[in-house]
Parts: C-alpha cells; structure tokens; sequence
C-alpha cells in the first residue's frame, strides 16, 4: 500500500467513538469511503453521559442543533461540576465553565478578588455558578454582544450515550457512511510491512480498508491486541479501577451541573436527564469490595433504580502510541481516564480533529504518525495532572486519600504550578492545554490552595475605584440570570413537549 492514495476507511466499533469518527469524517472528507463494523451481540460500554462545552463545536460541525440533541438523547444542560466532600466531609465546591469577572486594565480579574481578601465569594462573578445555583438558562440567540455576563456562559450537555450513537449513527449513514453488522473474529497484518490487512467476521466476510480506526473499546482489538502496541499504565496515580453505574427514576427537576460526590474509595457521580439520573460509584477495588460499593452507590441514590448496577473495569492511562501503522486507536481503545471532569468524549473529539488536520495522502506517513502521538499523548497527561489534583490536595482521613495525598506527581509540571499559585496566585497555561486558567482556579481554591500574594499590578486601581468595578459586575450577572427562564421552561420551548 506504500504511496497509495488513502481512499477507504474502515471503523472497527459503533459506540460513541466510532459514531463520532463517522460522521464526522463522512461529513469533511466526503470523498474518503466509510465503513464501520459494529456487533450487537458486544454491544456497547454506554456510559458516558457528561460532556464539556467543546462537544457544541462538535455537534455544530455536523449540523445537530439544540433541539436535535433534547429531543433524541435525552439532554439537559451542564454549566459545571459540583465537587461534594472532595476537601473533607461537608464541604463543597462548583467548578463551573466560563471565566470569574473580566480582566481590570489587562491584569486577571482573580487578583483584585485577592486584594479585597475575598470577601464577596468568587461565584458571584461567573455567570454559570449564578446560572447553576438559581436554576435558570438559556442560550441566547443571536448571540449577547461581548460586555454582557451572558457572553460568559458557556454549557455542554448530559445526555444518554445510547441515544447520542443513534442520532450520529443516522447522520453518518445520511452523509454516505456504511454499516456492517457482526462480530470480528480475526484481524490480519502484511507479514513484511507490518500493517494491518483486514479484518474477517464470524460469518466469513473479510472487510479491508486504507486506513482503520480502532473504536472497539477497552478490548483494543486493533491496535492493542492485533499491531501489540503497550499500555501506559498511571494507576499509581490514579488507582480507580472499577466503576458501578445504575440509572435511577428522575425524581426532581434536572439540575444544570454533575454532582461528583468522594467517598471512602473513590467518587459517585450523579448526572440529571430529561428521562431518568444517571449514577455511579468510581473505585479502587484495593480499597473497597464491590458488595460495599455496591452497598454504598445505592445508598447513595435518591430515585428508584431502574436495573441492577453494573459493574465496569479499567485501568487508567494510554496506548503507548494511539496511531501505529495504519491503524489509530479512539475511546476506550487508545486509553482511560476516569469521568471526574468528563473529559474522554472530548478526548475522542480531539483525535478526530486531529486526523482531519493531519490526515496523509498515503501511507505509510511517518512524520504524521510522530506528530499525531506527541499531540496526542500530551493531551492525555495535561488531563490527567488536573484530574490527579484534584485527588491530591484533600484532607479526608480513610486510607485511600491519604495515600493520594502522599503520592507525588508523574512529573514537576504539576507541583511547579501549585507552588507558582500559593507564591503568587498566577495561573499559566501551555499551548492548547485542555483546561483554562479559571479551571484551574476554581479547582485549586475548592480544593483549599490558598494563594499568598496577588499580582503588584493589581495594587494599580484605587480602592473605590475597584469597589465599584467589582460590585457592577457582581450585580449585572446576578441581574441578567435572573432574567433568564428555568432550565426546563428553555428545553420546552425548544422541543416543543
Ligand atoms: C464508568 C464510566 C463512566 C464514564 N463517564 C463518562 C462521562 O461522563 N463523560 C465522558 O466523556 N466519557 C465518559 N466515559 C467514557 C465513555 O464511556 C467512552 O469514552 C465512550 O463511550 C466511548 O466508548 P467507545 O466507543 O470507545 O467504546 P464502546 O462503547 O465500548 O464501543 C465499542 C464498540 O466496539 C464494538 N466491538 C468490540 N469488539 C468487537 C468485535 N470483536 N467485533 C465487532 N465489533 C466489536 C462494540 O460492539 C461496540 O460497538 C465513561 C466511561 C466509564 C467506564
């Protein structure tokens, strides 16, 4: 295949992955062929039901507007995450998107907040936090002009992963993409070149293609068991292996943030849809049994389940290379990591981007494949310091947080930014890093990293000056939620029931 023009596709996978990768390739490169192969009998891993507002990008790329995702997925809005008991036992904190104020003469609004000693709490300067506390969101359209608060509020969705494959499964068959059904027995390689050479079902048929992406899950049947490449293995980092998930009856109006809830060995989560409540139990099963854990998500729930829980296994971490040969692994095939800020469907947007961009005219490309698997593995240790951070700085007292309190970081990047924060309550962020400055804000001052100075630059404003500065923009986001209608009265206008 050496020079070959890259003509054919083949998606080993229809979960979100492979739904994902189809449509939006079959939408872009219309003149790429498509094909996907999916087993019902497998099935899919069907969790995954919190996004970040990145996934708007996506959906607006293929054409699925609001309504679309409302009415076909189940979806409600998601303005953050609220961290419950992540410091110690009763305290809590939202780590919600969007910026904290505006910047004051090109100095960050957080270090006038410093100056006044933090006396007016910080959520009442970022329009998500008022919009998750009061209930109430709209997407304003056209769009606010850029001075008002709502220029700031920034939401992703919560929706039934199930439904969300259905409706970009459609839209990539609508776009010319092709289904097969049935169940991959083999994979074969050129036993010269190494790549792989196609793919046979159990009933015999043999599906060849260009270029294959692995969307088969956990299993990475591509290019963990067939091309052998390793696994990065960070749980001793990140120690969750297990996850429990059981859908509960929706009991109160859904609210517009995830609750991420620590407990003894881990975390529950808690995610609200139009149809029911998504729930589940993150552990290390080193540190709890599943019977307890078990015992402890279901204590936990506050609506009737809807099934029995069920139990899925992991371990943190990456695919030594996510693109090897001629085969590029997406999902639970290239690696994991756990949904503390629902980051791996954006992990799976990124690799699509990323081929789109770099995508070769022919193979084999092996400065492509370089790039590719650079870009891709910072993007998995950029996540995964902002999550692991969010386990190390705690004060709770079972063993598991202790240990996670003691264990030291991969590497210097994430300590040097803790100590540049408590020194100076400076924030950097490198090139494309997933997760902004006012992330890393918020989750640093939940979860009890106090700075000890703010920015000399901010000293610059006179007292009353910046009094009224704050307090304006205090009282015009306070102001301009209020004005919005509740979340529910928005998603009926929009879909019509
Ligand atoms: C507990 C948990 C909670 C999560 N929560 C979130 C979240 O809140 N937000 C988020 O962004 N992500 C979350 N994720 C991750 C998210 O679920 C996945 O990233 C996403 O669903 C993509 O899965 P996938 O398509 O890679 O794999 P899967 O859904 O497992 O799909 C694999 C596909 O491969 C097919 N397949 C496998 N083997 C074969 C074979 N031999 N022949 C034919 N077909 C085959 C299967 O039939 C299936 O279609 C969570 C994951 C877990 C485990």
């Amino acid at each position: 295949m050496s020079g070959q023009p890259l003509r054919t596709i083949l998606i080993v996978g229809g979960g979100t992955a492979g739904w994902m990768a189809a449509a939006a390739i079959a939408t872009v490169m219309p003149n790429i062929a498509v094909e996907l192969v999916e087993s019902d009998e497998i099935g899919i891993v069907g969790v995954g039901e919190a996004t970040i507002p990145q996934i708007n990008l996506f959906n607006a790329s293929l054409g699925i507007s609001d309504a679309d995702m409302l009415r076909e997925t189940q979806a409600t809005y998601k303005l953050g995450i609220e961290f419950a008991d992540w410091l110690e036992e009763g305290h809590s904190y939202l780590h919600p998107f969007g910026a904290f104020g505006v910047p004051i003469n090109g100095v960050d609004f957080w270090h006038f907040w410093i100056r006044t000693g933090g006396r007016v709490p910080l959520h009442e300067f970022n329009a998500n936090s008022v919009a998750a506390a009061t209930g109430r969101f709209a997407k304003i359209n056209p769009p606010p002009p850029p001075n008002s608060p709502l220029a700031k509020l920034f939401s992703a969705f919560h929706f039934d992963a199930s439904l969300y494959a259905r409706l970009l499964r459609r839209v990539a068959e609508a776009r010319g993409a092709t289904r097969h059904e049935g169940r991959i027995v083999e994979a074969t390689r050129d036993a010269e070149n190494g790549m792989l050479t196609g793919v046979t079902l159990a009933d015999g048929r043999v599906l060849t293609a260009d270029l294959y992406l692995d969307c088969s899950g956990f299993r990475s049947l591509l290019l963990g068991e067939t091309m052998g490449v390793g696994y990065r293995d960070w749980s001793r980092w990140l120690p969750c292996d297990r996850a429990l998930a059981v859908p509960t009856e929706r009991h109160e109006e859904p609210i517009l943030y995830t609750r991420a809830t620590a407990r003894a060995a881990g975390w529950t989560w808690r995610i609200p849809l139009q149809h029911r409540t998504g729930n589940g139990y993150v552990y290390s099963s080193a540190h709890v049994s599943d019977d307890e854990a078990a015992a402890t998500l279901l204590a936990a729930v506050d609506g009737k389940p809807l099934a029995e829980p069920r139990q899925l296994r992991f371990t943190a971490g990456h695919r030594e290379e996510f693109w090897h040969g001629n085969v590029i692994a997406l999902g639970l095939a290239g690696g994991f990591l756990e949904p503390l800020e629902s980051t791996s469907i954006h992990l799976i947007q990124l690799v699509i981007s990323r081929l789109l961009t770099l995508m070769p005219r022919s193979l084999p490309a092996t400065g492509t494949v370089a790039e590719f698997n650079r870009q891709s593995v910072k993007d998995y240790e950029g996540i995964r310091d902002f999550l692991l951070f969010h386990y190390w700085a705690n004060r709770r007292g079972e063993p598991f947080w202790r240990e996670r309190r003691a264990t030291l970081p991969p590497d210097q990047t994430l300590a040097d930014r803790i100590a540049l924060f408590r020194e100076t309550g400076r924030i950097t962020r490198e090139n494309n890093e997933l997760f902004a400055e006012a992330s890393w804000l918020a989750v640093m001052l939940g979860q009890g990293v106090e700075p000890a100075a703010y920015s000399p630059l901010a000293d610059l404003v006179p007292e009353q000056e910046l009094a009224d500065i704050m307090a304006m923009l205090r009282d015009t986001t306070a102001q301009a939620v209020a004005k919005l209608p509740f979340q529910a009265e928005f998603i009926r206008g929009l879909t019509g029931v």
